[in-house]
């Protein structure tokens, strides 16, 4: 069987068994199997493949067929046009959070971002994406989950931001040891009710999907707290989930009533990120007659 019969036949194994993008999976698959770059496999689609490659291949396939994630089985996820290391110690990046990243960049034209708090930062895509595009920035990356710190530690010795990007373990805020110009983050916003039926399934860390019973309530612990670590002029950016807007603008706004909120869609128009400056609340606020308050 040659490179291309292989790819020909695993597409149409995983396409029948409904995963997207059978073809570019099927291709991160043959190249793990093969140790190979992408140029290498087109160079070579005529090739045979000896019995024990083509056993390698199948066997991925099956782990495939088997829910497992492509990127679990490669330990490889391309974000924001960087390789990042994953493992089921820290959930798998998404395009949308690339986002988070973008908006992040875009307030840091306008805005001299000094310091940056990511909360959750998983495998440390985000942070690590952020420190690669701001070499002056200082950032804190933290996480709940020590094990997917240790994800975290290989990207940020990958990448070679080891000395920029801080690594600490904790809860939400509680590890930043001081205010910050921005605090990013992507935190668990799944409802309960929609991870049960998964589980079986699930390779993923459920500590970083699992929002609560509402989806929101990791978001919501988060905007309680960041009025200590945010100086007047500071960001907040925050990823949300599909039909998630009302609830945590209406949340924003009880605690930062005068706060200017905004809403980024993402490519497939869903309501993905919410930037909030709590600026005018602070300024706001010492104007404001007591009748105002
Ligand atoms: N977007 C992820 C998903 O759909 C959820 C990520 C998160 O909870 N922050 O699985």
């Amino acid at each position: 069987m040659t490179l291309k019969q292989a790819l020909g036949c695993a597409r149409g194994i995983l396409a029948g068994n409904n995963i997207e993008d059978a073809l570019l999976e099927c291709e991160l698959l043959l190249r793990h199997a093969l140790k190979i770059s992408r140029t290498r496999l087109y160079l070579d689609l005529d090739h045979e493949l000896s019995p024990k490659q083509e056993e390698a291949f199948w066997r991925l396939v099956e782990r495939r067929l088997n829910d497992e994630p492509t990127a679990y089985i490669t330990g490889h996820r391309e974000f924001y046009g960087l390789d990042f290391y994953v493992d089921p110690r820290a959930l798998i990046p998404r395009p949308e959070s690339e986002l988070l990243v973008e908006t992040a960049l875009g307030l840091a034209q306008n805005h001299p971002l000094f310091t940056i708090a990511e909360i959750g930062t998983g495998c440390g895509a985000i942070a690590i994406s952020l420190a690669l595009s701001l070499p002056e920035t200082k950032i804190y990356a933290t996480d709940i989950s020590a094990a997917a710190l240790e994800v975290a530690l290989v990207n940020c010795q990958k990448h070679g931001v080891i000395d920029r990007v801080h690594l600490l373990q904790g809860d939400m805020l509680d590890p930043v040891p001081e205010p910050v110009d921005l605090i990013i983050a992507n935190l668990p916003y799944v409802k309960q009710s929609e991870l049960a039926p998964m589980s079986p399934a699930r390779f993923e860390p459920l500590l970083a999907l699992d929002g609560g019973s509402n989806g929101t309530e990791r978001i919501r612990q988060l905007c309680r707290q960041v009025d200590s670590k945010l100086p007047p002029g500071g960001f907040l950016l925050l990823e949300i989930g599909q039909g998630q807007r009302r609830a945590v603008t209406a949340f924003l706004h009880t605690i930062f009533p005068h706060g200017e909120i905004e809403v980024v869609p993402d490519l497939s128009g869903i309501d993905r990120v919410i930037s909030l400056s709590p600026i005018a609340s602070k300024h706001e606020l010492a104007n404001a007659q007591p009748s105002q308050l």
